[in-house]
């Protein structure tokens, strides 16, 4: 593949500004082994993307603001940083630096994943970032260079650049696309609190002496399920080792699950590393009867709900 992929568009020349979409993911499927040497957890999982979808727009500076990367949230809030520990700006330092550009950046991030959520809402910035720069500076890096600069940045990065419904191995960041058909409908109940990914893979090393020795792979039944768009079979595939590790620090995550699953969700499981709860419906109509049980529950801070799969980081205007 060479720098002519369709998430990565041609030398913009003198554009002032580069809008690129990103979306969050789902994991239908995650496997967690024991960490090694490095301290890294192996993992084999399937992402989702979900139609949760980040903005990233980079705006061209003015020569006086030369080198700088700058980041402004569209709607401000405390628990997204706005300095050089953003990851949406990270990744363009990185890019910078990689590229010897020299030009600073204007980032301006529209968020719409739950923060802290267990939806790689922060690593589809990153995403977004790398391509609407790539693109703003003419870099012209390839989707596969692109690529290794995001796994650098974290292993749930590379995926939403790819998007759509990927099979994640190594640390979650080599990523290979999986046909599936159809659309699934998703009801996601979010918490008050974030879950911090480290304590959370903390518990699950303290719940099972470190993981299994191998990985698991991906069982034959969820990829069928994915090719055939059954939405039955796929509900009766997911799993997520990271589950157990995420109800221990929330206890209170079980009767959420339990909300969803009496209204009709077909299953509900913990997102990731939580404390997101997705539940898998059959239609529209059962992900409103769903959306309406969680909210009168009174143990959810909110609900999104969102169809998927969806395109990875792609320039939109
Ligand atoms: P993952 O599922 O990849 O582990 P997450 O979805 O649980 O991640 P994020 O919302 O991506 O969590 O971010 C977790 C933390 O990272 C936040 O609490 C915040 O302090 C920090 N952070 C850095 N950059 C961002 C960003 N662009 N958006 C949100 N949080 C960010």
């Amino acid at each position: 593949t060479g720098p002519r992929e369709s998430t990565v568009p041609p030398r913009s020349g003198s554009a002032s500004s580069v809008r690129v979409e990103a979306p969050g993911k789902v994991n239908l499927f995650l496997s967690v082994g024991a960490p090694g040497p490095d301290g890294y957890h192996p993992l084999t999982t399937v992402f989702q993307a979900v139609r949760l979808i980040e903005t990233v727009t980079a705006r061209r500076q003015s020569a006086q603001d030369h080198g700088t990367v700058t980041l402004t949230l569209e709607e401000p809030d405390a628990d997204v940083p706005v300095d050089e520990s953003n990851l949406a700006v990270r990744a363009a330092t990185l890019l910078a630096q990689t590229t010897g550009v020299s030009e600073g950046v204007d980032l301006l991030l529209r968020k719409r994943v739950p923060v802290a959520g267990g939806m790689a809402g922060g690593s589809a910035d990153a995403a977004a970032a790398l391509v609407a720069c790539n693109a703003l500076w003419g870099t012209g890096l390839s989707l596969p260079e692109l690529s290794a600069l995001a796994a650098r940045l974290g292993a749930d990065v590379p995926f939403p650049l790819t998007g759509a419904t990927a099979v994640g191995s190594g640390r979650g960041d080599l990523v290979t696309p999986i046909m599936t058909r159809g659309a699934y409908h998703w009801v996601f109940a979010l918490a008050e609190e974030g879950l911090s990914t480290p304590a959370v893979f903390r518990r699950f090393d303290e719940l099972t002496g470190g993981g299994q020795p191998a990985v698991r792979d991906v069982p034959e039944a969820l990829t069928a399920a994915l090719r055939a768009g059954d939405t039955r079979a796929l509900a009766a595939s997911l799993h997520n080792d990271l589950q157990a590790a995420a109800l221990d620090l929330r206890p209170e995550l079980a009767e959420v699950i339990a909300v969803a699953e009496e209204a009709g969700a077909l299953r509900a499981i913990v997102s990731g590393s939580g404390p997101t709860i997705a539940a898998l419906v059959e239609d529209p109509g059962s992900a409103q009867r769903v959306s309406r049980a969680l909210k009168a529950s009174g143990q959810v801070a909110d609900v999104l709900r969102a169809d998927a799969p969806v395109a990875g980081a792609r320039v939109v205007g």
